[in-house]
């Protein structure tokens, strides 16, 4: 199988059968292990389709290598999720990815509270730096992208080339509803972040997040007011300072 790379990119015409139960998702998952093996890196926020991409990836591949950002900002919802997967996945390689800045030398550097200010700076820095690094080591990465949660995303693909990390973006879950992602859980009796049952359907940084809409799953909670909806890892483009 010639390997499919951001350098060698060519439009994929592997058709996944979108099947009733995993809507595609597990059978992109062994199409992209089996090409890309230890070259593939999961990014995972922990929110509830990372509960389920996490679930499906330890079908396939028990050991593989997920990358948390870890701003710094995150709930301690969040990070108490984290040890509690550790503790399901044991054999999953799970790496905590910190900008370069700390907080408190962010604040220093550039005044308190940057994400008030300029948000996409502060998520330049503290999110698509070190996704950059990361990936840097790798040749395609999974993201729980699904076409429904903004307007943004609905053109998502299983398979995509990556202009903001120069790679190949793999997105199992974009025929999911948010009505399956939450059945799975609950099939599975997957543990997930609390903050879901107290009106947070999408979970980022504590600053830049509050409550949104709980009946489709969007992002309407994210940088309320900022204009802002994404924080740069999905925008397909080679973003500046
Ligand atoms: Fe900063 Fe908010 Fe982005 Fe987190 S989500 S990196 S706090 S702007």
């Amino acid at each position: 199988m010639t390997k499919l790379t951001y350098d060698t990119w060519v439009e994929p015409t592997n058709e996944f059968i979108v099947d009733s139960q995993y809507k595609g998702a597990l059978k992109v998952l062994n199409w992209a292990y089996e090409m890309y093996d230890e070259q593939l890196i999961y990014s995972c926020s922990f929110g509830i389709e990372g509960i389920v991409l996490i679930d499906l990836i330890s079908k396939i591949k028990p050991t593989a290598k997920i990358v948390f950002l870890d701003t710094g900002l995150h709930f301690p919802e969040t990070y108490e999720l984290i040890e509690a997967v550790k503790r399901k996945y044991p054999a999953l390689r799970i790496e905590m990815k910190k900008p370069a800045l700390s907080v408190q030398e962010q604040a220093d550097q550039y005044g308190e509270e940057l994400w008030k200010r300029q948000p996409d700076r502060c998520c330049y820095m503290r999110k698509v730096i070190p996704l950059r690094d990361i990936l840097s080591n790798s040749t395609a990465w999974i993201s729980g992208l699904r076409r429904e949660q903004s307007p943004t995303r609905k053109n998502t693909n299983f398979i995509n080339k990556d202009e903001t990390f120069q790679s190949v973006k793999i997105c199992p879950l974009i025929h999911w509803s948010w009505k399956d992602i939450w059945n799975y859980v609950k099939e599975n009796q997957l543990q997930y972040n609390p903050l879901h049952d107290q009106g947070y359907p999408s979970i980022g940084c504590w600053p830049c997040t509050v409550q949104g809409d709980m009946e489709t799953g969007s992002r309407s909670g994210r940088w309320v007011n900022q204009g802002k909806t994404e924080c740069g890892l999905h925008l397909n483009n080679n973003p500046s300072k």
